[in-house]
């Protein structure tokens, strides 16, 4: 299916045609621009990592409950180290996952 860029505010519509207005910006058909078989691929790369990256994410935050649980449950001194270093963990990794979803998105040419 082809993949049409608006060149306004950078929406990606996928269809056999551009659309009669962008959904987002409202600019009209002539502002499309059909995406070459490349850009598509990008595209298409860039989605699926993001979409991976936000398991990753989901994951981390149970983590981050399961670790905060162990604390909690302050059994004794060893579990509750262990337990703060999962914690920061997943906060680190957290920051890094949101810190490269923020430069996919800013990267526009890949829509
Ligand atoms: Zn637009």
């Amino acid at each position: 299916m082809p993949l049409w860029k608006c060149q306004v505010c950078g929406f990606v519509f996928e269809g056999l045609e551009a659309p009669d207005k962008c959904p987002k910006c409202g600019a009209p058909k002539e502002q499309f621009k059909q995406l070459s078989e490349q850009e598509v691929q990008l595209v298409l790369r860039s989605r699926k990592t993001n979409y991976l990256h936000m398991k990753v994410l989901t994951l981390l935050r149970e983590l981050l409950v399961v670790a905060e649980e162990i604390e909690n449950d302050n059994l004794d001194p060893p579990c509750v180290k262990l337990a703060k270093e999962e914690k920061e963990f997943a906060l680190t990794t957290i920051q890094k996952i949101m810190a490269e979803l923020e430069t996919h998105m800013k990267r526009s040419k890949w829509g």
